[in-house]
């Protein structure tokens, strides 16, 4: 049982609930959480009410399971654990990747050097090494550390090595991001007492014989003394199977998911133990819902002093990479291995960059929309969210300053364009966009609990959810359907209204309200993507950028499309939207709005853009950012 105090107890305060719960035969424990507040945790129910002041009771989770803090109760919303500036547990999936031992500072650069370049987010390297057999190679030790050290200075990415004795443990501390805890240690009780005193996120892998539950138990030790800055890997437990080093269980993903707040990555070297199978098994445990990956990078794995032979050679890298980032899209996150947004230097990997303001995001609806998930996307975790009643609002706060960016849908590839924001673009000419992204959109149908499908009479959704519904609409008699302004509202409006209503709307408005899911994925198409734009008062094109937006508008006569177009086409430049609305103002009249490929930064293009204004009424350049939409990769 966890009782949740609304603030920290002092030692003697401690100390008398303590015994006073021991005279009835309880034993419990303090674990103070976020500084704020205390949490008693017991293995069995007592009687909290009886033995604990009502004005520090804040909430009471009995669970009948043997792991407490680690349970999904605890934190319904899930861990987001930070490693340097890289969240795992996120919006983003993260891949840790490197040698398995550091055997040299040339070895360890070639290989970070490589991480970074591909897109890698936490570099990984064991300089304390626990080995099965005693003449194997043990690792550099502390000068392994150095070099760890070293090589974050150089290429900016956080790093995680191994502990394997509560003696190294602060040694290990002083130089890493992140704590180790391997296979062969996972019950190293004393290590992981360590490591829960230690105010460093912890990595902990799960042993080799270990079942889910003696991985969450484990886990609790850590968090039992107050760091909860844990994450969990699945790396292969030993079966009767003899083809692979161990069996990589991706089972536990979902079950860890359903029973605990901790993120979970997994491991397919280690999992797998050949090279050959790391790429698949990384791919599965993306699609299972993995918060990351981490696997095994050597220059030469042939001459690796320890798992070469399940150690990834750099072209096998990139192409994990590549495959990951494919995958997370379809699966609802996203991997991002650099900042396709252009809008802030890419968190953790500009060492000693520039520091521009502090992004504070825009954006419609609340937190949970999709609009507010790209912005910790492109932003961070952390991101000053400021949320926004319409569309307009959210270019007014761009505008004035208040906001550094928005983020608003500009179309769906279902029900196309969401025209409004087209225009406010032209209304709004200090706005530029400066980066898109890509949600996929699955939607739901809630209904309020106990109502049937055949009972239902209302049905809120957001004019977008039904649009994308259409299919599923017309096999649906006699329901009355309200428009609403955000999915979430869908839900919440259900749950106001009672008996005979239901809702179109995601999986966490669904269940926030206490609906029924009923049925799943019901948009016409499973393919449905958002594609949402950020936008900022600035314009400026950078080498990286590869897609350009802009306006036209063009005298009436025949072929004046056919020859603007022709600037393009001439140029070899390939055209990836176009678009036509009203001219606001001017009836009859039409602007297009076009998409392409290019690089402004190029003379090329820029002199592309010069032809075309001469041979137009009107124009402006709406954006120049990255083309996020790389799944024909
Ligand atoms: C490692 O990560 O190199 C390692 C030793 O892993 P495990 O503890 O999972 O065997
Ligand atoms: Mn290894």
């Amino acid at each position: 049982m966890i009782v949740i105090g609304n603030h920290v107890l002092d030692e003697k305060e401690k100390r008398e609930l303590q015994e006073s719960l021991r005279h009835r035969g309880f034993v419990v424990h303090f674990v103070d959480f976020d500084g704020k507040k205390t949490v008693v945790v017991s293995e069995r129910t007592f009687p909290a009410s009886e033995v604990l002041p009502a004005s520090f009771v804040e909430r009471v989770i009995d669970l009948e399971t043997s792991f407490q803090l680690a349970h999904r109760a605890f934190l319904p919303q899930g861990t987001v654990v930070r490693v340097g500036d890289v969240a795992i547990g996120g919006e983003t999936v993260v891949v840790i990747a490197g040698p398995c031992a550091v055997e040299s500072q040339d070895q360890l650069f070639r290989t970070a050097e490589v991480v970074r370049r591909f897109g890698g987010h936490i570099l990984r390297g064991g300089a304390f090494k626990p080995r099965t057999s005693p003449y194997s190679f043990q690792g550099l030790g502390e000068a392994g550390l150095e070099i760890l050290a070293r090589a974050r200075e150089r290429f900016g990415l956080p790093v995680v090595t191994e502990a394997t004795s509560p003696e190294n443990a602060e040694l290990v501390a002083a130089y890493a991001d992140m704590i180790q805890i391997g296979a062969r240690n996972m019950q190293n009780f004393e290590l992981l007492k360590k490591v829960g005193m230690l105010r460093k996120p912890v990595l902990l892998k799960r042993g080799m014989s270990a079942t889910v539950e003696d991985l969450l138990l484990a886990a609790e030790y850590i968090l039992s003394l107050g760091n909860f800055q844990v994450v969990l890997c699945e790396r292969g437990i030993r079966t009767i199977e003899r083809f692979t080093r161990n069996t990589l269980d991706l089972t536990a993903i979902p079950v860890v998911k359903e029973l605990s707040h901790l993120p979970i990555v997994v491991d397919p070297s280690h999992g797998t133990g050949l090279r050959e199978k790391v790429i698949p098994m990384a791919r599965a445990a993306v699609a299972c819902g993995a918060d990351g990956v981490m696997v095994e990078v050597h220059p030469e794995p042939e001459r690796a002093l320890s798992d070469g032979p399940q150690s990834l050679r750099f072209e096998q890298f990139r192409k994990l990479m590549r495959d990951l980032e494919v995958i997370s899209v379809l699966v609802g996150r996203e991997l991002k291995r650099e900042d396709i947004a252009g809008t802030v230097p890419y968190s953790g990997r500009t060492a000693g960059g520039s520091n521009p303001e502090k992004p504070r995001v825009a954006f419609l609806g609340e937190q949970g929309s999709f609009s507010s998930q790209v912005a910790r996307r492109s932003f961070g975790e952390d991101v000053e969210l400021l949320p926004c009643q319409n569309f307009r609002e959210v270019f007014e706060q761009v505008v004035s300053n208040k906001a550094t960016h928005g983020v608003v849908p500009l179309e769906n590839t279902i029900t196309g364009s969401i025209h409004h924001n087209f225009d406010l673009l032209l209304e709004f000419p200090e706005t530029f966009i400066v980066g898109e992204r890509f949600i996929r959109v699955s939607q739901h149908l809630g209904l309020y609990p106990g109502t049937a499908k055949d009972t239902l009479r209302v049905l809120f959704a957001h004019p977008q959810g039904f649009a994308q519904c259409g299919k599923f609409l017309e096999r649906l008699r006699g329901v009355r359907i309200i428009n609403v302004g955000s999915t979430e509202e869908a839900a919440r409006r259900t749950a106001e209204f009672g008996p005979g209503s239901g809702c179109i709307s995601s999986d966490e408005a669904i269940a926030k309200y206490g609906l029924e899911k009923v049925e799943e994925d019901i948009e016409d198409n499973p393919r449905n993507f958002t594609r949402f734009i950020i936008i900022a008062t600035r314009f400026e094109p950078l080498p990286e950028h590869d897609k350009v937006s802009c306006v036209f508008a063009l005298r009436n006569y025949p072929g004046a499309l056919y020859e603007a177009l022709g600037v393009f086409a001439r140029r070899g430049v390939n055209l990836l939207k176009l678009e036509s609305r009203p001219f606001i103002g001017r009836p009859w009249e039409y602007l297009f709005y076009v998409d392409w490929e290019g690089n402004l930064v190029e003379e090329k293009y820029q002199q592309l853009l010069e032809e075309l204004k001469t041979r137009s009424t009107f124009l402006r350049v709406l954006g120049s950012y990255r083309n996020a939409w790389k799944l024909e990769v």
